[in-house]
């Protein structure tokens, strides 16, 4: 057991710093209330990472137990079985970090005050590390006597009445019940009277240069959230192991966009009944609702895919899974069949499966892909490759030389050289013509992230590939994704997600304008599946402000939405399986009038 607790305390501790280490957030104190109770009484708390824990203790014939009342005693739990000799030990090894051990005092003040003291005799190595600061709550002596009591002994003092009148450099930090000022229970947020009282409370304490505690606090990420936000110095928690990575996350999961990007609200005069010759499928790579949600909170409520009316929900099953990777889902749009996961344009027995590069091309369209991932990434090669595994990138690469693409734009430089013998390699600035099949390179593997100085905007690529595909005066069949909405769902990082997704946006709001200058095109916006089951749980539209939380680094099984602007945009209403996308496109394109 020992050598077990031993691991899990390496363990968490280096899983801990890591995570402080990639993302500079602010920490909050957590203290761990009642932590006698938990099961693994000081562990629970200090492996986690709370600045303060909480140790009730009763004085009985002379020795100090940790317990609520008399009635509680457990025999041989006292004192220093439970904390003090564990914290002498990681003291001798090096180990101790920084903390409070808030005594509270169940029996009379002043006789269990002398006994602590006493047994602290024993432990002179707490006394003078500087790490382990003795608070004493509950039970207190008098502020007068605050000072008969050596140095390393303070006070939670709790009453704010006499802050300017006690021995202040005695008190560690001042506490209040809670239910004194509010009935909140933790959800939503407190009434505006209340959320004043706390801050007024807060602001006092902190004038007087004290941290401030709560005490009978509900035990929520809500609760955690405002009181941290109000300014409570240690938050109140019987779930030390939840309260501290949601509140060091807290920053992290928050994104604020200072200034909006600019919308495009679509014209809606194309003939709704008209068959239309050009189609843009455009996939958000792990852009469920709450990605798209997110973003339009973060962009003050304004969002392009948001102007599009007809509205469908599609569920992304794999063949062989309820979470699918991008390499079914892909295949799913791209050729109307279901597979298993990593599949690339065959089915589950690897039967080839005829794709819409494959099938427009047929009919004399031109084709094109536009990603921000490499042009070998399982979404793009799922509308020109045939292979059972998403990590054959030579036999990916060998089925984009063979295939009917006139023209991708997209990373993955590093494979330009084998390329090279079927497609013109250009600069995006130099795509002028599609006379013969066309590559142009926006990274080594995916695309620079937006913002960056070497970063192509989607939209630009968008627009460039339009005005070639348009010239040719012919029907396309125009493939666009947004791959790293996604890669930001697998980290977990809310500013890359909102990044990547008003990204896509804006080559939503390109490709709108074009459907409204062409008129006969049609532009169907989706995703291939949901990642990090991403969740909205606090936000401000105004101040362009969203926080959020987290289920999973992996894809989830939640259906995701479609978006379809343009002539038979009605026919993609409803809830159906993602292959339906493929139908409706052929159907819409290719119907006999
Ligand atoms: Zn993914």
């Amino acid at each position: 057991m020992k050598l077990c607790i031993i691991l899990f305390l390496t363990m968490s501790l280096c899983a801990w710093s890591q995570h402080a280490e990639k993302r500079k957030e602010i920490t909050y104190k957590v203290h761990s209330h009642n932590d006698y109770q938990q099961g693994f009484p000081f562990w629970n708390a200090y492996i986690n990472g709370a600045a303060s824990i909480e140790v009730d203790i009763f004085l009985k014939k002379d020795s100090l137990y940790v317990a609520h009342g008399e009635h509680e005693i457990i025999k041989g739990n006292t004192l220093e079985k439970l904390y003090l000799d564990t914290l002498q030990r990681l003291s001798a090894s090096n180990d101790l970090r920084e903390l409070q051990l808030l005594v509270d005092i169940k029996s009379e003040a002043y006789t269990t005050l002398d006994k602590l003291i006493e047994v602290l005799e024993n432990y002179p190595v707490l006394q003078k590390s500087g790490k382990i600061h003795f608070v004493i709550s509950g039970n207190r002596p008098k502020p007068g006597d605050y000072t008969n009591y050596p140095d390393f002994i303070r006070f939670d003092h709790q009453d704010l009445s006499n802050l300017n009148t006690i021995p202040l450099e005695k008190v560690a930090l001042v506490s209040l019940d809670f239910k004194r000022y509010s009935v909140w229970n933790g959800y939503g947020r407190l009434v505006e009277s209340e959320w004043e009282a706390v801050k007024r409370i807060v602001k006092k304490v902190h004038s007087f240069n004290k941290p401030f505690r709560f005490w009978a606090t509900s035990d929520t990420k809500t609760a955690w959230a405002r009181l941290a936000q109000l300014g409570v110095d240690f938050i109140n928690t019987d779930k030390p192991e939840r309260a501290v990575p949601f509140l060091n996350q807290m920053e992290g999961n928050t994104h604020r966009q200072e200034a909006p990007i600019a919308t495009y609200l679509p014209e809606y005069d194309y003939p709704k009944e008209a068959q239309p010759k050009n189609v843009i499928l455009m996939i958000g790579d792990g852009n469920g609702l709450a990605q798209i949600t997110a973003s339009l909170i973060a962009n003050h409520g304004q969002l392009t895919v948001m102007g599009i009316k007809d509205i469908g929900l599609v569920k992304t099953a794999a063949y062989d899974d309820l979470i699918t990777d991008s390499a079914a889902g892909a295949t799913a749009m791209a050729t109307g069949s279901k597979t298993d996961n990593r599949a690339i344009g065959v089915g589950p027995n690897g039967e080839r499966l005829q794709n819409l590069v494959e099938l427009t091309s047929e009919k004399g369209f031109n084709t094109g892909i536009v990603t921000t991932d490499a042009i070998y990434g399982a979404t793009p090669a799922a509308f020109y490759a045939h292979r059972k595994e998403r990590d054959d990138s030579r036999g990916i690469l060998e089925d984009l030389i063979s295939s009917e693409l006139d023209l991708f734009i997209a990373g993955g430089r590093s494979k330009e050289v084998i390329l090279q013998k079927n497609f013109k390699i250009v600069e995006l600035e130099q795509l002028t013509d599609l006379e013969q099949p066309v590559a142009i390179f926006l990274g080594e593997n995916k695309t620079p992230p937006p913002n960056q100085d070497d970063s192509y905007p989607l939209s630009k690529s968008v627009q460039h590939a339009l005005k070639v595909l348009d010239k040719k005066k012919e029907p396309f069949f125009l493939v666009i994704e947004g791959a790293k909405i996604d890669s930001g769902g697998h980290a977990n990082d809310i500013e890359k997600i909102i990044g990547e997704m008003l990204d896509f946006d804006q080559a939503i709001a390109e490709a709108l304008r074009y459907a409204d200058t062409s008129e006969n095109t049609l532009v169907v916006v989706t995703a291939d599946h949901e990642t990090s089951g991403l969740g909205i749980i606090a936000g401000d539209i105004q101040g362009g402000t969203v926080q959020v939380d987290f289920l999973t680094v992996d894809h989830t099984g939640i259906p995701v939405p479609l978006f379809a602007y343009g002539p038979q945009a009605h026919t993609f209403g409803g809830s159906y399986e993602n292959t339906e996308i493929f139908e409706k496109i052929i159907g819409v394109l290719f119907h006999e009038e």
